[in-house]
């Protein structure tokens, strides 16, 4: 950690300082400029409160030199992390795209979800069978009997599936019906306590990125699920919230770069909740892949205007199959495959 001291410290506040960085067990190296001192601590430098240094008098500011998360960062770690999902890479040079409804609603809904998206040429598939909503008066979720639905759907058709994880209580259930990967939302990307169980089991992860969390919080809560052990983790961009109104969260697509930069864990992106509007699927999904996206999350339902969740950002089946067809024209710009 580099601290910098104000203009005019006296030379007790910067015997302070190297007092506190001693304390943490750190040595400390003064550098005395000719209108600031600088001091560097050595050592491990999270060992150090940056609080308590920023709180000593005469310290203008601090700054790590080492990132804060370890596991899931690429400094430690080089080579890109493929995910094996029953047999499936994602985060490896083929592209996954995960399809399916927005929430498991009925028998004969998730037998055609999982004939259409095994159709399109996905090798996952998703599905809601718990669901967070702003209302506690709307859909909730069927629950188990959702899980039950779903896995026999997606079984019949050979799909991993990818479902969502509100509630830490569920966790023993999800792993009975040996979902494949566990999703957690959006509004539970900071929700700790869950982070730590998913991270004590092995099955993959996919972390939303929330609402309105930075890039450095969101790492950071991937690093609570690696810290216990499971990494396999993998991001998901889904848009955050601004001012604007147009569309339901602003796509970051700078988010891709920026994570495979950061972290070497595949990143995916769900253009249906960026967007929130079916029409802006398609365009949103290929600046994905474009920029570098391992995959992609996709609402799809048999019959859209008939969803019970998220009935406006749903593709139907045949727009699903010609995304398909123009992101492999895209993979295959890049050297990547569908
Ligand atoms: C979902 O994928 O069904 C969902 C609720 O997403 P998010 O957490 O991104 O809102
Ligand atoms: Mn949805």
């Amino acid at each position: 950690m580099i601290i910098v001291m104000e203009n005019g410290a006296t030379d007790a506040q910067i015997e302070g300082v190297v007092h506190k960085i001693k304390e943490f067990g750190l040595d400390a190296n003064v550098s005395r400029g000719t209108e600031r001192t600088v001091i560097g601590a050595i050592g491990d430098e999270r060992k150090l409160d940056q609080e308590m240094i920023d709180a000593l008098p005469g310290v203008e500011n601090s700054m790590h030199i080492v990132k804060p998360y370890k596991i899931v960062a690429r400094e430690w770690h080089k080579q890109n992390t493929v995910i094996d999902i029953r047999g499936i890479p994602l985060g490896g040079n083929q592209i996954q795209i995960i399809g399916g409804p927005c929430s498991v609603e009925t028998p004969e809904q998730m037998e055609a979800s999982a004939m259409y998206v095994k159709q399109a040429g996905c090798r996952l598939m998703r599905g809601g069978a718990f669901k967070p909503r702003t209302s506690p008066y709307t859909f909730q979720g069927k629950g188990v009997e959702g899980l039950d639905l779903f896995r026999k759907a997606a079984d019949k058709y050979d799909l991993p599936i990818v479902t969502e994880l509100m509630d830490v209580r569920m966790l023993d259930t999800f792993l009975e019906y040996d979902v494949d990967v566990i999703q957690i939302g959006t509004r539970n990307m900071q929700n700790f306590d869950l982070l730590k169980e998913v991270g004590r089991i092995n099955k993959p992860v996919i972390l939303k990125r929330g609402m309105s969390a930075t890039i450095s919080e969101w790492l950071m809560s991937a690093e609570y699920i690696a810290a216990g052990g499971n990494h396999n983790i993998i991001f998901c961009e889904r848009g955050i919230r601004t001012y604007e109104t147009y569309y339901r969260n602003v796509l970051d697509v700078t988010a891709v770069p920026v994570l495979k930069k950061e972290t070497h864990l595949p990143v995916i992106i769900d253009p249906s909740h960026a967007g929130g509007k079916a029409w802006m699927v398609p365009a949103l999904s290929r600046a994905a892949i474009a920029a570098g996206a391992d995959g992609l999350l996709v609402e799809m339902h048999p019959k859209p205007c008939e969803a019970w969740c998220d009935a406006d950002q749903a593709l139907n089946p045949d727009e699903l199959k010609s995304l398909m067809g123009e992101l492999k024209g895209i993979a295959a710009v890049i050297g990547r495959s569908i």
